[in-house]
Order: structure tokens, then C-alpha cells, then sequence
């Protein structure tokens, strides 16, 4: 009989349950199904054609590549293939989640939904009352002390394979733009759960000792790059966190990966996170609609070096360090009173690792609209970011070459650089950098006064016009 393996979110085969358990029941039939409703950005539409091709490696080319809808397909395949189970991985995204749970309802075999892409799952962690943490430090150290119960990796067993004609050749996805612009990923576009575990083993070895102190400098390699890894799935948690748990200085690394688990289970728990604010008073905040600052922020043209630099970074390189992120998000949300949708749409598209339990909880963290969020007056003033996180302007230079004779004391800053220093630097301001496209101190007490509005419950009729 046959067992089918549906790989989603988990395109490795170490550590893989369904595999795993699959493969004890006889032959198999892996399958991976691309469909169009999962509305995969573009860069991770490119990360996920390098995966698969990595992924069909090392099955030697019994992997089955189909492109539709899983709820139309997969009961063909069953019936076709007399198949005896179904195995796959749990998904926590509103349409992964919904689709498995469909097929429990129409799919006359057993379907097996094992944990191999999260640490817990999200209905097993609950306050006393039964209801989800709102706030990450509880749930964390609520986690925390379970970590050392995690359960071993699994070890791939002895693989046999069933013959099929279902598959498609991956260049028929469709997936690499036509244009060529991800030619320039070259970094994330080396995939594979080999080159994940090389990942996995250099930052082990090298950064994580000083992850601590490291991980929010811009102008240094301080964070494990794993994303995009974890996202796709070539890696599992547990993989990283058996490598790392005896390490003395791993804590504040094993957060970070909490704080994934943590916007996946918020995602469970409220899956109008994607389109809605958490936090139903932010309904009503007057973003600006259709602002011609949105094209400048995306194309890196605000003026402000930092946000330049990390929105060249991100479409060069298809990521962009967390602090930049953070930085980026707040400048839109708070400097140019955009909403956040807008540019958490703009990350879908253009990230590797974009991912919509990640992606939503970054950009609601930021516009403090998320249940567990930056406190509304925290607004990033990208001076300071830059000159505490870039002091020298090393990640300004990498990325905005142009500006690499400009001094560490005006790079962050570079339209109050006397002129002759300007003209050292061959750069004539408005001509060869923009000047800054809104006023920090204005914009932040305009957002604040909107904000204060908010809180106060005066902006909370629909419909009211922006308070003066
Ligand atoms: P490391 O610092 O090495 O961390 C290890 C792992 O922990 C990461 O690979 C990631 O899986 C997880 N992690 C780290 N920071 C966070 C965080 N703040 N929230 C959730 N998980 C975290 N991450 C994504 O994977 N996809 C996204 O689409 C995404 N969008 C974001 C949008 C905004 C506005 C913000 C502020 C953050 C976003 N993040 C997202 C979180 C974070 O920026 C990236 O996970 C991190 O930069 C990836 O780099 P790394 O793998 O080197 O991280």
C-alpha cells in the first residue's frame, strides 16, 4: 500500500516526522502541490524553486511536482494510487491550517498531521483559564521550562518509493520572474537543508557566543540568517535547538526562535492578524491613503540613509536585518503615516523568509496595534538608530556605495554636512542623494497627537476627521 507524504512548509528530509512515520507503514509517494492561493510573494516564490530543486535531489527524482488546488488533487491522487494514509506536517497559516483540516472531512484515508516545523503546539499552551497568551514574557517563560522536554530529532529511516507520471517539471511552476532581478540573491538562493545545517554550524561556531550583544548591530554579521531556512522548512526548530541548548550563551538566541513560535500560535489564536488590527481602537487611525511617500520609502529615496540602505538591502538580497526592519516599518508607520498593511505587503513580496505569522506580528509590533506591541509613542528616529546600530555607516556604504566618502560623523545625517564636505564626497544634495522627505520632530508629534487621540477614545467614531 501506499503512504503519501505532503510536504508544505518542511522541504527537508532530517527530522522530518512525516517522513519518518510514513516510511513505517511501507512505500511512499511524496508530493509537493504549488497553489496559487497560498499567494506566495516573489522572492519566496524563487526561494521556493531552489528548495524543491534541492528537495528533489535528495529523493533522486521521486518527488512529485503538481500545481493546483491539494483539496481537488489530493483525492485523485488517493483513489489512483489506493493509497492507505496521508502524512504531513502541521501548518499554521488560516488557508495551510483550513486546508488539512478539509481534507480530514473528504479523504476516505487516514490523514496523520504531525509536528515537525514548531516547538508546541498552540492549543497546548493556555492560561489557567484556557485562554491564549496575549503577552510573549509569560508565554515564554511558560515555554521555557519545556524546552528541555522537546522530543529528539527523528532519524530518516529506510526510504522505498512507489512509481508515478504525476509530476510536472519545477521550471513549469512558473516560479523566477521573467525579469532576472533575483539573480542578485545569490546568498539566499543557495537552499537545501545541507547549506541550512552549514548555516546552522557557522553561526554555532562563530556568532553565537556574542549573538547577545551582537545581533542588533547593523554593520556586523551577528544573527544565524536561518529565516528564510525556517520559513521553507529545509530546517526543523528542533534541529537548531538541540545544536544550540547546552551552549552557556544561547538564551537570548532560543527567544528569538520563542518569538516564532509565539507569532504562530497568535496566528492560531487569531488569524485576522494578517488584515486586522489587534487592537480594534486602531481602526480608526487617519492613515494617509495613496501617499506618493510610499514609492520613495520601497524604491530607498527618503533621505534618511538608514531606511535607504536597508530598503536597497531587501531588494538586493531579499532580507533585511531585524533592526532594520524595525526601523523601516516604524519611519512608514509613524514618520509617513502609512498604514501598515501597505508595508508588510511590500516585505510579502520581497522577502525570502516573508511569512505571515512573522511578517503581521513585525509590522503590528511596530505600529503598536498588535496585542503584544511597541508601545505607540516608541517611534524609531532613524538618526539615532543609525548612529547607535552603524556607527561608522559600514551597512549605509555597503548598500548605498554612493555615499562612501561621507564621513561617520554626517552619514546618518548627511543634509547637515557643511558643503565642502559634501562636495569632498562628490555628492550635491537633491542631485546625487535626496534631501529628507518629512521633518522627524513633526511627523513623530503629529503621529503621536493622532495616537493620543486614539487612546483617549476621540477618534473612535467612525468616520471623524483627522483632529488638527
Ligand atoms: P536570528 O536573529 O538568527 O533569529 C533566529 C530565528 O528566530 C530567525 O531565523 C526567526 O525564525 C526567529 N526570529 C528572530 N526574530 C524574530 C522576530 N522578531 N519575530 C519572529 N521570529 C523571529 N521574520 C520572518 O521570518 N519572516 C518575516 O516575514 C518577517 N517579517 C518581519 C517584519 C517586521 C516589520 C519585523 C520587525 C520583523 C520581521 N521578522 C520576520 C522577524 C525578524 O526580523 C527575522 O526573523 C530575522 O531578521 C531573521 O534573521 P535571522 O534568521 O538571522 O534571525
Amino acid at each position: 500500500m501506499i503512504n503519501i507524504i505532503w510536504f508544505r512548509n518542511d522541504l527537508r528530509l532530517k527530522d522530518n516526522p512525516a517522513i519518518v512515520k510514513a516510511a513505517q507503514k511501507g512505500r511512499l509517494l511524496p508530493l509537493y502541490i504549488y497553489d496559487e492561493q497560498q499567494k506566495i510573494g516573489a522572492a519566496g516564490r524563487v526561494a521556493l524553486h531552489y528548495a524543491l530543486n534541492k528537495l528533489q535531489e535528495k529523493l533522486q527524482g521521486h518527488l512529485a511536482i503538481l500545481k493546483g488546488d491539494p483539496l481537488d488533487l489530493l483525492p485523485k491522487i488517493v483513489q489512483e494510487y489506493k493509497s492507505e494514509s496521508l502524512h504531513c506536517n502541521l501548518c499554521l497559516d488560516p488557508l495551510g491550517y483550513k486546508q488539512t483540516q478539509d481534507l480530514k472531512q473528504i479523504l476516505p484515508i487516514d490523514i496523520h498531521i504531525h509536528n515537525g516545523s514548531f516547538l508546541f503546539k498552540p492549543w497546548e499552551i493556555l492560561k489557567k483559564e484556557d485562554a491564549p497568551y496575549k503577552i510573549f514574557t509569560p508565554f515564554y517563560k511558560k515555554v521555557f521550562p519545556e524546552l528541555d522536554w522537546l522530543r529528539a530529532s527523528y532519524e530518516k529511516t529506510n526510504l522505498s518509493f512507489c512509481a508515478h507520471n504525476l509530476s510536472t517539471a519545477i521550471e513549469n511552476l512558473d516560479l523566477l520572474p521573467k525579469e532576472g532581478w533575483h539573480d542578485k540573491l545569490s546568498v539566499g538562493l543557495q537552499r537545501g537543508e545541507d547549506k541550512a545545517l552549514n548555516l546552522l554550524d557557522n553561526f554555532y561556531h562563530h556568532h553565537l557566543s556574542f549573538y547577545e550583544q551582537g545581533r542588533d548591530r547593523l554593520d556586523e554579521e551577528g544573527t544565524s540568517l536561518l529565516s528564510s531556512y525556517l520559513h521553507w522548512g529545509e530546517i526543523s526548530p528542533y534541529q537548531i535547538m538541540e545544536k544550540v541548548k547546552t551552549h552557556p550563551h544561547s538564551q537570548a538566541f532560543i527567544r528569538q526562535l520563542i518569538w516564532r513560535e509565539f507569532a504562530h500560535y497568535t496566528l492560531f489564536h487569531f488569524p485576522h492578524m494578517i488584515t486586522q488590527n489587534l487592537r480594534p481602537v486602531f481602526d480608526n487611525y487617519p492613515w494617509d491613503e495613496n501617499s506618493p511617500l510610499f514609492s520613495l520609502w520601497k524604491k530607498g529615496q527618503t533621505g534618511y540613509p538608514i531606511i535607504d540602505a536597508a530598503m536597497v538591502e531587501l531588494y538586493q538580497t531579499g532580507l533585511m536585518h531585524n533592526r532594520a526592519r524595525m526601523i523601516v516599518a516604524s519611519f512608514l508607520i509613524k514618520n509617513l503615516n502609512i498604514h501598515w498593511r501597505q508595508g508588510m505587503d511590500y516585505f510579502n513580496d520581497h522577502l525570502l523568509d516573508a511569512n505571515v505569522a512573522n511578517n503581521a506580528m513585525g509590522w503590528q509590533w511596530t505600529a503598536g496595534s498588535g496585542i503584544d506591541a511597541s508601545p505607540y509613542f516608541r517611534v524609531f528616529n532613524p538618526i539615532t538608530q543609525g548612529k547607535k546600530f552603524d556607527p561608522k555607516g559600514k551597512y549605509v556604504k555597503k548598500y548605498l556605495p554612493y555615499l562612501q566618502d561621507i564621513p561617520s560623523r554626517y552619514i546618518h545625517n548627511i543634509w547637515q554636512a557643511p558643503k565642502e564636505v559634501l562636495h569632498k564626497a562628490r555628492i550635491e544634495m537633491g542631485k546625487d542623494y535626496p534631501y529628507p522627505v518629512v521633518d522627524l520632530t513633526q511627523s513623530r508629534q503629529q503621529a503621536l497627537t493622532y495616537f493620543h487621540h486614539l487612546s483617549d477614545g476621540s477618534l473612535s467614531i467612525k468616520g471623524m476627521r483627522k483632529p488638527k
